[in-house]
């Protein structure tokens, strides 16, 4: 079993992230398996190395251990983009050019009917889709087309009577649709950076928050795209805060170097969070 933590340094690690890491951790240990960590870093605009140089020593002093050298997103991009390159040339890419304002705009116009939500957020109309495809990838944003990258994984549904499909390619494209692939002037997103990383990291079982579990058909879609295997997934619950809400990088509240600073031990960190002491 090879699992792994895989945060962004953005911000301080919290309560959240600790059941996270701790929870993929154990898995790996108690399987005699590997646990290894990855610096989800593409945002360059909002990553800091003092945040990374602190998810380090939290998970030092959590009692956790990993496998080295520590996978880097921001050291991949070639990576990134060769796969770009193999999704550009079966023609399953175009460039997109909307802001976010004008997603929100042509989604909302009336012949659409009511606003729909996928995984990242307001679900693209599809306004530069049939634009006339440049010969180069460029800068640009590049969304997939959904409805040609799902209907190359078509399967058929033979038990039931009508022979509708489960969760075919129509599916895809309702409940998430065009997504975006490369962000612009970054050259790779969250989606294609998590699949070739888990892939070139060997992960054979993705432990993530639920949160993260609509993002999964993405995922499976990709590794089918590009031909990679595809890991068991496994979301865990949530950590809430006393309100009930989940808890958010802003949460600096619940940040794993504050219980420290305050006098707590790794075990209650792993009892606040209902994980067995060790
Ligand atoms: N980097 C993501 C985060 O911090 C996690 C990605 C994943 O586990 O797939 O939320």
């Amino acid at each position: 079993m090879i699992t792994r933590f895989a945060p962004s340094p953005t911000g301080p690690l919290h309560l959240g992230h600790a059941y996270s890491a701790i929870l993929a951790h154990d898995m790996a240990k108690a399987a005699g398996g590997v646990f290894l960590l990855r610096i989800e870093d593409i945002d360059q605009s909002r990553a800091r190395p003092e945040w990374e140089a602190q998810i380090y020593d939290d998970l030092h002093w959590l009692g956790l251990s990993w496998a080295t050298p520590v996978m880097r997103q921001s050291e991949r991009l070639p990576v990134y983009q060769t796969a770009l390159h193999t999704l550009w040339d079966q023609g399953l890419l175009y460039p997109c050019n909307c802001t976010r304002r004008d997603i929100q705009q042509a989604a909302a116009a009336p012949q659409e009917g009511a606003l729909q939500y996928g995984p990242d957020g307001v679900i693209y109309p599809g306004t530069c889709r049939d634009k006339p495809r440049p010969d180069v990838m460029g800068d640009m944003a590049l969304r997939l087309d959904m409805r040609r990258a799902a209907a190359t994984v078509a399967w058929t549904e033979d038990s039931t009577p009508d022979k509708k499909q489960v969760f075919g390619p129509e599916a895809f494209v309702q409940t998430i649709g065009d997504v975006v692939l490369a962000r612009r002037n970054m050259g790779t997103s969250y989606h294609l950076s998590v699949v070739l990383d888990d892939a070139a990291q060997k992960i054979s079982h993705v432990i993530r928050g639920a949160d993260l579990a609509d993002s999964t058909p993405i995922h499976v879609l990709l590794q089918k795209l590009l031909n990679l295997p595809t890991p068991i997934y496994h979301h865990h619950k949530l950590i809430r805060d006393d309100a009930g809400k989940r808890l958010a990088k802003r949460d600096d509240a619940r940040a794993i170097s504050k219980y420290r600073d305050e006098g707590a031990t790794p075990n209650d960190i792993r009892r606040m969070v209902g994980l067995p002491a060790v």
